[in-house]
């Protein structure tokens, strides 16, 4: 064999452990994983891959998890559980609210009978929020992407499978707001979530994941016992502050194997 044929494979062997860390130590099984999802669908064209995971994806990850013993549970209830969770617990979550969680999602977590939370924008319908966190990203893409209905919420809450948490009024980028602003984007919408669906709506979730060093305050004084951010990684959830939680980003770009490997480090590959 060639030199410059072993030095190919040995780049191409490096480049691939580099991208897939497959030789990443597993977090401990004992801290809870949390999925951040957003829609469950095919990615059609435009900019947003990473946030449409296929359906069939989706049933594959779910399928997985269930076969292998991994044990499912909504926001809240991880929180009050947290002291006695099972090994490979698992809290799928949703941001946004779009349609296709009802459509899509649902019926895959019913056959298979897990439980997720999605985190809601109150006022969802027909809104550009893209923009709030980068001036370029205002193409209208997730603005066209239809928003679940208050009918598809009620039913995807008589299954028992599913929580609703909220992501704010207007998906507002909080670090912009002033306090008040600030105060009612979290504090109102639980409020209205609550009225609207009459549950209880005890878990948050930060838009773009951006939040200010003490917004978590404002979240708890707000009456909600838990929050997620989208800092990467696994929490040991027994000490870790509820409000400020990691989550694992399941994107559409991944293929299966970059679904195991989050599971075991939260990370696909060395940095992401
Ligand atoms: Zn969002």
């Amino acid at each position: 064999m060639s030199i410059s044929i072993i030095i190919t494979i040995l780049l191409v062997i490096l480049y691939y452990s580099y991208r897939y860390a497959w030789w990443g130590k597993p977090v401990t099984y004992q801290y809870p994983r949390i999925l951040m999802y957003h829609m469950i669908k095919e990615h059609t064209g435009g900019k947003f891959k990473g946030l449409r995971v296929s359906p069939r994806m989706f049933e594959k990850q779910i399928k997985y998890l269930v076969e292998n013993g991994w044990h499912f549970f909504t926001m809240s209830e991880l929180i009050v559980q947290k002291d006695h969770l099972p090994k490979r617990s698992v809290a799928i979550t949703f941001d946004d609210g779009y349609e296709d969680n009802y459509i899509h999602a649902l019926p895959i977590l019913k056959k298979y009978g897990a439980k997720a939370t999605v985190y809601l924008v109150v006022d969802r319908h027909n809104r550009e929020w893209s923009s709030k966190r980068k001036a370029k990203n205002s193409s209208g893409e997730l603005m066209r992407e239809p928003k679940l209905t208050d009918d598809q919420i009620k039913e995807m809450i008589q299954s028992e499978l599913i929580e609703i948490g909220s992501h704010t009024l207007t998906h507002d980028n909080l670090v912009q707001l002033d306090d008040e602003r600030k105060e009612s984007e979290i504090r109102e919408s639980k409020e209205k979530i609550e009225e609207s669906f009459n549950v209880e709506c005890e878990s948050f979730c930060y838009p773009f994941g951006l939040y200010k060093k003490d917004d978590w305050k404002l979240v708890r004084d707000a009456g909600y016992s838990n929050a997620t951010t989208t800092n990467i990684g696994i929490d040991n959830i027994k000490v870790a502050n509820p409000y400020l939680l990691k989550r694992i980003t399941v994107s559409g770009k991944d293929n299966f194997l970059a679904f195991l490997l989050k599971l075991r480090t939260g990370k696909r590959g060395v940095k992401k």
